[in-house]
């Protein structure tokens, strides 16, 4: 495959015509990732912040087979079975308070979309209609299907496109000054009673730019959600499972959400799964008489057995192995060896959050450089806009993430 030349194969946020070709990965192992060529590479980013305890892990892998031998699919509608039973119930007694309902889909982006309908409904079914709209904050992401992309952020870029085909939202800036906080209440006060949720990236915006925000900033958002009576849905895909030092990085602000998506981690990334888990009050709009006042959604692969047997098997390893005291540990030699860095001509800022240690420059890089300079240090990471960031495997050895900040500093110094 050479580049420009067209292939079967149509690959993820990529202009085909201009990329170079992707390198070809034949096994994976631990934090490593070996290419056909005989390269291995430390994976920097856990692919795609899944990968919490580092690759082919055997307690994963052994449930996994066990379950493929038992009963690899059936269908979800009108049948249930073991690991979907056993992962639901352990879910609600993960998460806090009466988090205790939970729907399973296959993707992130299927989570927030059952949770924006989950929020709509559940208005419609206490009878009150024109309850339609989502507050969403300025610089999150929230996934690529139609609802997820109508409350991701709206000047970015990526989804402008299709601004005619979504439902307009109404967007605020994350409530950081006083000011801010001023501006959502008056905001939620005005669309109160069109609003059916408001939806936040606990903690950390992530695809959006790793923008992190204290737990302060989040408590408010729940309390000003709750004083105007919307329901709050705090999506933890990218944070939930440790990431941000916290099983659930709404933990940290001391709250209880109303909705809370989940996906990536929660497979130890493994597997394609994902919920959205709802509080009692939600749930009990569809506790009803009327067949009509249930919730319509249902992907055909829902519940996969495979995926729930390999997110038992991860929430075993939460049980078993001291992961949050690893994300603490990675934050702290993420804090220590970026801070070289810190106050460079060039270097807007570096910020740590739990396993998360970000570099943003102060303009946009040449990401294909960036990227063969990080590369050629045997590393796998992946810049964005004017980011370099590390999320490893919360597992990774003190040699592998020392390897991994070193060709970061370095390629940001090269950069500079
Ligand atoms: N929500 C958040 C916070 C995410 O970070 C992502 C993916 O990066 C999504 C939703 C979408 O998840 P998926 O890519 O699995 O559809």
């Amino acid at each position: 495959m050479t580049r420009g030349s067209p292939t079967s194969l149509w690959r993820p946020y990529t202009q085909m015509k201009l990329a170079a070709p992707p390198l070809e990965a034949v096994a994976t192992h631990g934090t490593r990732i070996r290419l056909a060529d005989g390269r291995e590479l430390v994976d920097g980013v856990a692919s795609w912040w899944t990968a919490v305890h580092g690759y082919n892990h055997p307690h994963i892998a052994e449930a996994v087979s066990r379950q493929l031998s038992a009963m690899p699919h059936v269908m979800f509608g009108g049948l249930s079975h073991a690991p979907a039973e056993s992962l639901a119930k352990r879910l609600a007694a993960l998460l806090p308070g009466d988090l205790d309902h939970v729907f399973f889909s296959d993707s992130g982006s299927v989570a927030v979309e059952v949770a924006l309908k989950m929020a709509a409904q559940y208005w419609l079914n206490r009878g009150i209609a024109g309850r339609t709209k989502v507050l969403a904050f300025r610089g999150g992401y929230h996934g690529d299907t139609m609802g997820a992309m109508s409350v991701c952020d709206p000047e970015e870029g990526m989804h402008r496109r299709f601004g005619a085909w979504l439902p307009e939202q109404i967007f605020c800036d994350l409530s950081r000054t006083e000011a801010e906080i001023r501006s959502l209440d008056a905001t939620l006060a005005h669309h109160r009673d069109v609003l059916a949720a408001v939806i936040v990236e606990p903690l950390v915006q992530g695809a959006g730019g790793m923008r992190m925000h204290p737990p302060e900033v989040l408590a408010t958002i729940d309390r000003l959600a709750k004083r105007h009576g919307i329901p709050l849905i705090a999506d933890e895909i990218f944070t939930g499972f440790g990431r941000t030092g916290s099983l659930f990085a709404c933990e940290q602000a001391g709250i209880v959400p109303d909705i809370v998506c989940l996906s990536k981690a929660l497979t130890g990334g493994t597997m394609t799964l994902a919920a959205t888990v709802a509080r009692t009050e939600i749930f009990s709009a569809f506790w009803s008489d009327d067949p009509a006042a249930a919730l319509m959604h249902g992907p055909t692969f829902m519940a996969n057995p495979l995926a729930c047997a390999a997110a038992n098997a991860s929430l075993d390893l939460f049980e078993r192995e001291p992961r949050l005291a690893q994300a603490q540990a990675i934050g702290e030699r993420l804090a220590d060896g970026l801070a070289d860095l810190h106050g460079r001509p060039g270097i807007a800022d570096i910020r740590v959050l739990g396993a998360i240690g970000c570099v943003q420059f102060d303009h946009a890089p040449d990401l294909a450089t960036l990227k063969e300079r990080l590369l050629a240090r045997g590393v796998w990471v992946r810049p964005f806009g004017d980011i370099l960031y590390l999320t490893p495997a919360l597992t990774i050895d003190a040699a592998d993430l020392d390897r991994l900040i070193e060709a970061v500093v370095q390629a940001a110094c090269d950069e500079l």
